[in-house]
């Protein structure tokens, strides 16, 4: 039997850690899980050099790594990946289907547990100039720039996690941003404003990339002082926040007006069946120790959820 022919108890979109620890957890209660995935598992903590707050690990647990022993977990209790596109759902019968570049799944339940991307900046030379000198993950590309000076443009943990991380390769970093106050939590703001290398350039916005066949430079906009200068710069790192990867639900369950996910406390969405987790969902605090949480509640109801719907399917 085919996977595409087969019913399964729980479909899950997402293998980071929210996905992940749901098919621990279902596929350990002896449901049959399919993970669907569309790169490599462990979903934006893939991108992290060392997780550093996650429990249990004193010494932190490099990113890739973390998202291989999760995945490994789920497969030691019978959890099914699959590497594909998600194009839509239909969740309006008792069955589930999940449309996807591979094909239809079909499922009992279903996990939306599908997680956040990274914002653009939406300034002139941002798109032609990605992967010239553009860059959205420090971890992936930060070992191009040693000797280097690089901007990273944001104020929040990603920008100064990530910055932190940068100086280990160049020779300045420069962290723009667009207020006089910072975002990140203060234990980074000291940590980052002690590194040597790094340089805050607060309230002021990124207007323009430039650069013909790399990036060679930036033009910044002090707001307070209404000036306007342009800065020789090798490379440029975005970390202005997150959206949700929420695309494929098109109307078919609530979102709020970001795109994010509404669930109650069980991490059920709008519509019965259809459960969320992990950082896709509206919620206050977007860690990989809450994802993980989320994804745990998730699959204990989706199990409960499952009994009910055999209960019902044996009676007629
Ligand atoms: P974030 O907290 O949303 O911060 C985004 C930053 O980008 C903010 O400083 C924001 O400025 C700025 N920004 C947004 N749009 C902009 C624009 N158009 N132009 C210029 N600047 C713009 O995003 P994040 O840092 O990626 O973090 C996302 C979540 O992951 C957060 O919940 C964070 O706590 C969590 N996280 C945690 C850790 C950790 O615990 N170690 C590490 C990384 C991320 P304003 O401040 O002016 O809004």
């Amino acid at each position: 039997m085919t996977r595409q022919d087969k019913l399964y108890d729980m479909l899950i979109i997402g293998g980071g850690p929210a996905g992940l620890t749901a098919a621990i957890y279902a596929a350990r209660a002896t449901m049959s899980v399919l993970v669907i995935e569309s790169a490599l598992s462990g979903g934006q903590i893939a991108t992290t050099e060392s997780l550093e707050n996650y429990p249990g690990f004193p010494d932190g647990i490099g990113g890739i790594e973390f998202g291989q022993l999760l995945e490994a977990q789920a497969r030691n209790f019978g959890a099914e990946m699959v590497l594909a596109n998600v194009e839509s759902m239909s969740v309006d019968g008792g069955i589930k289907e999940v449309h996807t570049t591979e094909g239809t799944f079909r499922g009992r339940t279903l996990l939306i547990a599908s997680g956040t991307r990274s914002r653009t900046l939406d300034v002139p030379g941002e798109e032609e100039l990605k992967g010239k000198g553009v860059s959205y993950c420090a971890t992936c590309d930060g070992f191009f720039y040693q000797d280097r000076e690089i901007l990273v443009v944001g104020g929040g943990d990603s920008a100064l996690e990530e910055g932190m991380y940068l100086t280990k390769f160049a020779a300045k970093v420069y962290i723009v941003h667009r207020r006089d106050q910072l975002r990140a939590v203060n234990l980074l703001q000291e940590k980052a404003k002690a590194n040597p290398k790094i340089e805050f350039i607060l309230e002021t916005e990124v207007k323009e990339i430039k650069g013909t066949d790399r990036v060679e430079s930036v033009v910044l906009h002090h707001k307070g002082q209404n000036k306007t200068w342009e800065m020789p710069i090798d490379g440029i790192f975005m970390y202005v926040g997150l959206i949700p990867n929420t695309e494929f639900l098109a109307d078919s369950i609530e979102v709020d007006a970001y795109g994010y996910v509404l669930t109650n406390e069980e991490m059920e969405t709008s519509v019965p069946g259809v459960f969320a987790a992990g950082d896709v969902r509206q919620k206050s605090l977007r860690q990989v120790v809450t994802a993980v949480a989320d994804g745990a509640i998730a699959a204990v109801r989706a199990g409960q959820y499952v009994d009910e719907m055999k209960e019902k399917e044996a009676k007629q």
